[in-house]
C-alpha cells in the first residue's frame, strides 16, 4: 500500500476510535513518526494532507527540517531520548520536545531557550510501567518535575508523555488510565491544560480510548524502518 492509503486507514482508526469514546476525532493530532526514513517519504504524506512528523535523533531530525525548508506549514516533534548537549539544536522555538525526561533536562533545555529568545513547547516524559529499559520519571516523581517545568519561563509545558510496557491488552490500557489519571492530578495542581503524547501504531486506538491526545505513528504509515 503507497503511504497515502496507509495514511487514509490510519486517519480513520483515529476517526472511529474516537467516536467509539464519545470524542471529536479532531481532538486528536496523529503524529508521523518518519525516523530513519527517506525526506521523500515525508513529501509523500505531506502531499497526502499529513503536517505533524516526529522524529527520534536531533540530526536527523534538523537535516530533514532543513531539506524540507519548503514545506512550510510542516510541524516537528522532537520523540526521542534528549541529551543535554543536543539540547541548543532544538530551540528553534517551532518544535515541540516530547521526551524531557528529568528535571535536570527541562532546566538545561530552559537554559538554552532562554538564551536564544525562544519558547520550547515541551511534554513530561513518564515511564509509566517503571520499566528499567525506559525512560522518563516515575509517577511519584512526576510532581516534583512538574512543580520545574512549571517555574521554566522559557518552556511551554504542553503536557505527558508515554511509552506504555509493550504487553498486548490490559496492561497497556492499565498504564494509559494510569497515565490519564496522573494527568488530571497535575492539570488540576497547576492549573494547566495538560495533553497526552501516548498510542503508537499497535496500541494508538487503545491509547485514544483512553484519552490520548497526541498518538505517534511511524510503521502503520510508513511500514518497516530501514535498520
Ligand atoms: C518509533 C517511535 C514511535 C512510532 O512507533 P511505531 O511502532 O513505528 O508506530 C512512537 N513513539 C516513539 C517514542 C518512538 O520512538
Amino acid at each position: 500500500m503507497s503511504i497515502a492509503a496507509n495514511l487514509a486507514s490510519v486517519q480513520a482508526r483515529i476517526a472511529a476510535a474516537a467516536r467509539a469514546a464519545a470524542r471529536e476525532p479532531s481532538t486528536v493530532q496523529l503524529i508521523a513518526v518518519s525516523k530513519l526514513q527517506p525526506v521523500e517519504a515525508i513529501r509523500e504524506a505531506y502531499a497526502a494532507g499529513q503536517r505533524h512528523f516526529g522524529e527520534n535523533y536531533v540530526q536527523e531530525l534538523t537535516a530533514k527540517q532543513a531539506a524540507l525548508a519548503d514545506l512550510n506549514d510542516i510541524s516537528w516533534h522532537f520523540i526521542g531520548h534528549l541529551q543535554s548537549r543536543k539540547a541548543k539544536e532544538l530551540c528553534d522555538g517551532r518544535i515541540w520536545v516530547h521526551g524531557i525526561d528529568s528535571p535536570d533536562a527541562a532546566l538545561k533545555l530552559n537554559a538554552r531557550a532562554a538564551g536564544r529568545g525562544v519558547i520550547v513547547p515541551v511534554f513530561l516524559q513518564i515511564n509509566i510501567g517503571g520499566e528499567e529499559s525506559k525512560s522518563g520519571i516515575a509517577p511519584e516523581e512526576a510532581e516534583r518535575a512538574a512543580a520545574v517545568f512549571a517555574a521554566c519561563p522559557a518552556l511551554a509545558w504542553k503536557g505527558l508523555m508515554t511509552i506504555p510496557p509493550q504487553a498486548e491488552g490490559e496492561a497497556a490500557r492499565t498504564a494509559f488510565r494510569r497515565m490519564r489519571a496522573l494527568r488530571d492530578t497535575l492539570s488540576k495542581t497547576h492549573g494547566a491544560s495538560l495533553a497526552l503524547s501516548m498510542g503508537m501504531s499497535a496500541d494508538f486506538e487503545m491509547a485514544i480510548a483512553e484519552g490520548a491526545d497526541y498518538v505517534r505513528v511511524g510503521t502503520a504509515i510508513f511500514g518497516e524502518r530501514p535498520p
